[in-house]
Parts: C-alpha cells; structure tokens; sequence
C-alpha cells in the first residue's frame, strides 16, 4: 500500500497514477482540520493564488509539459480541460469546479481512501510500503522538523507572493479593453497535432514600435533571454509567478506616462505588511512584489507586469505607456485577478495604490496581494531523479516540496513519482521520461542541478537537452524540440509498458 501526504496537486496527481496501476493508496490530508495561510476550502488539489496553468502551445516549455501529462493521463490536466476558462493561449481554470473535479475523482476512485489528519512525522516505510511527501510549500511545522531531520537538517525557506483579485462588476469598463498580447488566442488555428504556428505572430524578444514615448520600449521578453540596457532595468529573469507568459484574453487598463508616474510614486512610498529584506532573503526571481520590483527602477514594472508591449488601446489606436492586465478568475467571469501584481503593502495601502489603475478607481478587493513561506529540499543533495530521497529510496518527495515551482511541474513531479511509488510496490524497475522531454527534464534538473546554488524551477527549455542540430529560428528551434520531447516520451511509454509485461510473465 502507498501513503501520500498532502492532497495537493503533487499527491493528488501522484494518487491518481499509482491507483490506476492497481496499488491501493490512502491519501493525507489536513485541511480542514488544520488550514494553512492560503488555502480557502477543503478540496484537494486547491489553487491558492492565480488560477492559470500558463500557456498551452508548444512552442512554450510549460505547453510542452502538460502535453505530455496529458499522454500520461494525469488528472490534473483532465479536470483542467473540463473547467477551462477563456485565458487565450494560456490554460486558466475555474478554482471552484478544477478542486470539486479532483475531490470527486479521488473520493470515487475504489482503490483510494482520503484521511483528513495531519502527519506529523514521516511514517515507517519499506518497498513494499512506500511514502510520498507532497506536502507542498506550506508543509505544517511539526512534518517540517520531521524533514529537516531527514535531510539533514537542509531544508530552506524563502518567501513568495501573491496577486490581488478584484470584483468584474467594479471594473470601469469604459476605460478597460479586452485583448490578447499580439492578439494572440486559442481561438487562432493553432492546432498542436501538426506543430504548426499561427500566422502572423511576430517572434517574442522583437522590438515594440508606436509607443509614443522617448524612453527605451519594454521588450516583450517573457522568456528572459535579452540582456536589460544597461543601468536602466532589472527585470525578473524567470516566467513571473501567475503570468501567462504575455498571452491571453485579459482587460487590459492603459495608463499614459502621467497616470504611470503616480501609480509608480505612490507605489513606491506605501507602506508594507511585513518588512522582508529581499536581497538577504531567498527570493524567487519570477514571484517578486510589484513594490520590491518597483523599488529596482522607475521603468522596471514597465519592462515586467505592465509592459504595454503587442496590446493596441483601441480608443488611441496606439500601444499604452503602460498597461494592468486582469485575468478573467471564475467560469463566470465574476472575478478578476491582476496578472503579476502579488504585493505586500498593508490592505489600505494596497486600496489606494491599485485605484490609480484607471478602470479600477471605483475597484471592490475580493482578496488582496499578501506574501506567504515556501518550503523546499535541497534537490540534488536529497533526490534522486525518481524522486526517491536517496539515503530513504521508500520515501519520495514530489511537488513544490521536492524543489519545482508552480503547479504543473507540481503536478507533474507527482505524477511520476506517483507511478515510480506503484512500480517499487510491484517489484518493478523505476524510472523517468528521458531529458529530452519537459517532465525528465524537470526530474533530471531536481536531482542534478547545482547543489551549492539551488533554487526551484519552473519548466524552460532551457533545462532540457539541446538539440543536436537546432534550426536556426527561435520558433522552430521550441517546435523542434517539442516534437523530439513527444516521440521520446511515446518511446519511454513503449519500453515502460513492455517491462511491465515482461515482469508479469516472468513472475
Ligand atoms: C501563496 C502561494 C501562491 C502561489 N501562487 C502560484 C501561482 O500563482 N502559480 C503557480 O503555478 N504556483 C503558485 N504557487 C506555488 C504552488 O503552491 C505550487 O505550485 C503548488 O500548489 C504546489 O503543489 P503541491 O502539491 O506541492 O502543494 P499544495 O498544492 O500546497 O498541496 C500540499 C497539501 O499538503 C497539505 N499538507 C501540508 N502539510 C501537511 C501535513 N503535515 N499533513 C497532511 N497534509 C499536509 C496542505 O494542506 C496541502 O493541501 C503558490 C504557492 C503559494 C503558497
């Protein structure tokens, strides 16, 4: 039997798989009984911040990987489909109906049982009675002492935050536009089977024209690639937390370079909840506060979450000085969250600085931006690329626990470490997607990047093994490498399933 604790998206994901091999599992977790700061429900698999999964193609690394989970059978990726929100080229959920997808999944399921209770400790465990721990970045006290002892004493905190929401009907829709970056969207023929791209869509990193101002233009540089000019900018150098990589349906709120200047100042002397010394303190790059980012340069927000770069205000026919993009939140469009603005200034404060956004003068607060704790392990000291803790192989860690970030790598670690738990059980060998696909790349990142200078990462094609001849185009080069990632992945699936063969017949 396997023990998962934590009913997030790692230990649900890890659940679903281990329990459609035929291994019982029973599945811990402590909401209700003890809440965490975020966590609003008692759902598994919860989003507590955006509700996006980020974009969906595969010229993008983070496409690329949910659709190879996708051709694993994650539940994850099902309930997402079946919750799907308009998000543009990016998958966005309704919160609500995604958590009620996987709670009713898992209940259902005859082979897992859910406890609601906290684990205090990492239980007993051998090969044929594994453990999972996917208790995920607010792991409870009492399990995180119980880790550290494991790991030696090695496990870190850093801080990340998140964004405020704002209620649809308390939008000024006059002075708002909907668009998409580069009017870009799902609606557009992509269709991923044929790897093809869309017409007309200008490469990311390229210039952007028409913005009516003296200063330099912020680049459109979600991938992080360029080099900021120098001593003007600091931009986040990894995809932010809870931006859709510049692609979506959003309302977009314009500001002139006057209204951005008074946002700017007054961003920049609010007062903060919490004092966090940022530069002491580990940080993820992507997750920074506005204010911290703000703080960097009077033009850093205009090169990071209000780059005005591919959007069009209708009224001017021109590209904003910058520009707030709000992400529909709920199916029905009730809610909006405001793309890349997680924040610590106090909730007051907060009020007053986002209603210098024009559309948001009159904006009612659903929930406001605050910073919480991250928990991680030290990957390559601790894992292996199975996810098993070496110095323990019947223990696993998956999730933002085992040292990835955000929820589809989440989901994904869970995923595997969920069916490499099942194959120990079964007395079958474990192993992982090569490092040519999305979801290897990640476990081969966990376990082998640098163990001195460690942070957790989101999935980049940066982190995947180049290729041997890459075309020359940026685009072709993603499309290139998407396309080895998925008949890699189907060769991995093939020699799995033929082991498993292999091994029933020879027991
Ligand atoms: C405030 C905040 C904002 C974030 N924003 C984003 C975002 O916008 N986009 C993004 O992609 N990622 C975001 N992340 C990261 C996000 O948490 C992870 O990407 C994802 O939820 C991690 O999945 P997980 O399964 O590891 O952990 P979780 O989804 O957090 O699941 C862990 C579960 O374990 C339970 N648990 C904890 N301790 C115990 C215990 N001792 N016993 C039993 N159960 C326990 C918890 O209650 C929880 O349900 C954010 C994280 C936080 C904390």
């Amino acid at each position: 039997m396997l023990r998962i604790i934590g009913g997030g998206l790692a230990g649900s994901e890890a659940a679903w798989q281990a329990a459609s091999t035929g291994v019982p599992v029973t599945l811990f977790e402590m909401r209700p009984l003890r809440p965490t700061a975020v966590h609003k429900t008692d759902r598994l698999a919860e989003l507590v911040c955006s509700n996006s999964f980020r974009g969906d193609k595969l010229d993008n690394a983070v496409g690329l990987l949910k659709e190879e989970m996708r051709r694993l059978g994650s539940l994850i990726m099902r309930a997402a489909e079946a919750s799907r929100v308009p998000a543009g080229a990016a998958l966005a959920v309704d919160r609500e109906r995604f958590a009620q997808a996987i709670t009713d999944a898992l209940s259902a399921h005859p082979l897992i049982t859910v406890v609601r209770e906290e684990v205090t400790a990492i239980p007993e465990s051998g090969e044929r009675a594994p453990v999972i721990v996917a208790t995920g970045p607010l792991t409870s006290d009492a399990l995180s002492a119980d880790i550290a002892q494991l790991v030696g004493g090695k496990h870190l905190y850093f801080y990340d935050a998140i964004s405020p929401i704002v209620l649809a009907e308390t939008i000024d829709r006059s002075k708002v536009f909907r668009a998409s970056r580069w009017n870009r969207s799902l609606r557009s023929s992509f269709d991923p089977s044929t790897l093809r791209e869309p017409q007309g869509r200008p490469e990311q990193g390229r210039e952007a024209t028409g913005s009516g101002s003296s200063r330099a233009t912020p680049r459109d540089d979600t991938l992080g690639t360029s080099e900021p000019a120098r001593g003007e900018l600091v931009e986040p150098r990894a995809p932010a937390c809870g931006v859709d990589d510049g692609e979506g349906d959003y309302l977009n709120c314009p500001l002139t370079r006057d209204e951005y200047e008074r946002f700017y100042d007054a961003l920049v002397t609010a007062e903060s909840a919490t004092v966090h010394d940022f530069d002491k303190e580990r940080f993820f790059e992507g997750c920074l506060p506005i204010e911290v980012m703000a703080h960097r340069g009077r033009d850093t927000l205009r090169f990071g979450p209000m780059k005005p770069v591919g959007l069009t205000d209708p009224r001017t026919g021109r590209e904003p000085y910058a520009a707030v993009q709000l992400r529909q939140d709920t199916l029905a469009g009730d809610h909006f969250s405001l793309v890349g603005f997680q924040t610590q200034i106090k909730w007051g404060e907060q009020a007053r600085v986002l209603r210098l956004i024009p559309g948001l003068e009159q904006a009612e607060f659903v929930r406001f931006g605050m910073v919480h704790r991250n928990t991680y392990v030290n990957g390559p000291r601790v894992l292996a690329e199975t996810w098993q803790v070496r110095a323990r192989p019947s223990v696993f860690f998956a999730g933002q626990m085992s040292g990835v970030e955000g929820y589809v790598e989440s989901a994904a670690s869970g995923l595997i470490a969920g069916l490499n738990a099942a194959a120990l059980i079964r007395g079958e060998p474990l192993s992982s997607p090569p490092r040519t696909t999305a979801i290897g790349a990640l476990a081969y990142y966990v376990s082998h990047a640098d163990p001195a200078h460690y942070e957790p990462s989101n999935i980049t094609f940066g982190i995947m093994e180049p290729l041997t001849r890459a075309p020359r185009s940026k685009m072709a080069r993603k499309l290139a490498l998407s396309e080895r990632a998925l008949a890699e992945l189907q060769t991995w699936l093939h020699g799995r399933a033929s082991q498993s063969v292999s091994q029933v017949s020879g027991a």
